[in-house]
């Protein structure tokens, strides 16, 4: 297993080095220990990978659709062949087990290029009779698109932007986050293994600076960002500057009501979903779970017993369900609302330290008796601590759980088919569940409101947000002029 990547960037179609830009240790978080390193693009990458996505869109863009959704597909397959592969290279830059990695990682990648693969055919546009006359419209590509990406899915993030704006017949460059800088590269490569012509998809590493260069560029007509709310806001920002499209998949405190009729095991199975897969690092998780006064205890003895069959450890170990933080940092940030929960006098279930082995792993862990003023129910951590809350009816709980400037996700846990209904129709969340969490299928839109996001990633609507239309009026008469 190669951890090294063969070189920092991949642009038209091959591997690019410069040693110039800044390096970027690649850091194993089972262990901490530096498993390779990549260079951050200079200003010179940057511009190479800009202009060479923009050169190959205008003839990406010509072919049909069926041409590209073929090598979209054919990448989808490669990429399953391979899957085995490639979730041991997403555990090594994520530190998540590959119990999980070998589940939705690449295979979720798949699907994305798939389900594009299969739409990219049926782009049309429509007619419209107006009597003797008529326009028709043209969905076209938007050009050059800039996917940037959090740490938790580099494969799947790389993957949900790209598929869509590679159907559509737009170009893509991808910087992943500087912190999980290795399987980005890996499905570039796999694309143009594929077939996809050079420079269609480029990936190029780096902080945010190499982020800013990339969305300040007068050739990129759409930024699709996976990241933290004030990223959001700053990127969000530069591209209106310039009038660009975007896509903003942010951050989230979102809730998960559970009511004192739900089935007890599946709404445990739902919070530990909801809080704990990936280390708790998804944007999307029920990380404020309302609990009904009259399952309350019944639901935390229930949630700290499956807690305890976690297995903790080796993530390579395909026994293992949950590892590490991603980084040190993450991890830091974690352990820093741990103590303001216990300090702002929420009750400690389990968890709340530092596991005693290397790298970065944090305990699952769960407070009860949150209220909604404390810093552990407002922000978000993105790590393994779920909050607790109680309520005592339908209507405190939907205005509670609304009651936040975020809106990625909701759920809600109750036998009555009404009030599931009645309840998530009431919460301001884009991706909601019902008796269910964070079931993230492609044929499924995906996205928040609020300061959660803008755009939807995903399903057909994701085509909306990767080309635009263009209408064509054909007069069949004679023009008339007043002069
Ligand atoms: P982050 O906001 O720190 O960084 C995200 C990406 O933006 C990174 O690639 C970073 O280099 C880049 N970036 C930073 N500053 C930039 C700038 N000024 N211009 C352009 N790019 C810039 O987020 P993170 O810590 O990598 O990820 C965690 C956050 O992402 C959490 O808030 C989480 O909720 C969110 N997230 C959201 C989704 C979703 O789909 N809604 C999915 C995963 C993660």
């Amino acid at each position: 297993m190669q951890l090294q990547p063969t070189a920092s960037h991949f642009i038209d179609g091959a591997y690019v080095e410069d040693t110039e830009g800044a390096p970027i240790d690649i850091i194993y978080p089972a262990t901490g220990q530096v498993i390779g390193r990549v260079h951050a693009a200079t200003p010179a990458i940057v511009d190479r990978a800009l202009a060479s996505a923009e050169a190959a869109q205008r003839d990406w863009a010509r072919r049909t659709g069926r041409e590209r959704g073929r090598i979209l597909t054919r990448a989808a397959a490669i990429i399953r062949e391979r899957n085995h592969e490639l979730s041991v290279l997403e555990t090594h830059d994520t530190g998540k087990p590959l119990q999980e990695t070998l589940a939705v990682d690449a295979t979720s990648a798949a699907d994305a290029l798939e389900y594009f693969g299969g739409l990219a055919a049926s782009l049309t546009g429509e007619h419209i009779a107006l009597g003797e006359d008529w326009v028709y419209t043209v969905r076209e590509p938007l050009g050059v698109c800039v996917g940037i990406g959090a740490w938790n899915y580099p494969t799947q993030i790389a993957a949900w932007k790209g598929a869509p704006a590679l159907a559509c017949g737009n170009a893509m460059v991808f910087k992943p986050s500087e912190t999980t800088p290795i399987c980005a590269l890996k499905l570039a490569e796999i694309l143009v293994e594929a077939g996809l012509p050079k420079g269609v998809y480029n990936v190029v590493q780096g902080m945010g600076e190499v982020g800013a260069a990339l969305v300040g560029d007068p050739r990129v007509a759409k930024v699709s960002l996976t990241g933290s709310v004030p990223t959001g806001r700053k990127v969000y920002a530069a591209a209106a500057a310039q009038m660009k499209h975007v896509t903003m998949e942010l951050g989230g405190k979102s809730p998960l009501i559970i009511f004192d009729d739900a089935d007890l095991d599946n709404a445990v199975g739902g919070a530990i979903n909801g809080n704990f897969y990936s280390s708790g690092q998804v944007c999307s998780n029920g990380t404020r779970v309302f609990v009904q006064k009259g399952i309350k205890e019944a639901f935390l003895a229930r949630l700290a017993e499956r807690l305890g069959d976690a297995v903790i450890g080796d993530p390579l170990d395909e026994a293992t369900s949950f590892g590490p933080m991603v980084s040190a940092a993450q991890m830091n940030i974690v352990l820093g609302y741990v103590d303001k929960g216990k300090a702002e006098g929420a009750r400690l279930i389990c968890g709340g330290q530092r596991l005693a082995r290397d790298g970065f792993y944090v305990a699952p862990t769960v407070f009860a008796d949150v209220s909604d003023d404390m810093t552990i129910a407002r922000e978000e951590i993105f790590g393994p601590v779920m909050s607790v809350l109680d309520f005592e009816d339908e209507a405190e709980a939907v205005a509670r759980a609304n009651a936040t400037e975020f809106g990625l996700s909701a759920g809600v846990f109750t036998r009555d088919l009404s009030r599931a209904h009645r309840v998530i129709g009431q919460m301001q969340a884009g991706s909601c569940f019902i008796n269910s969490y964070n079931d993230a299928p492609v044929e499924a839109p995906f996205g928040g409101v609020k300061a959660s996001g803008v755009g939807r990633e995903n399903s057909k609507e994701a085509i909306q947000h990767y080309s635009q239309v263009k209408s064509v009026y054909v007069r069949m008469g004679d023009v008339e002029a007043p002069f």
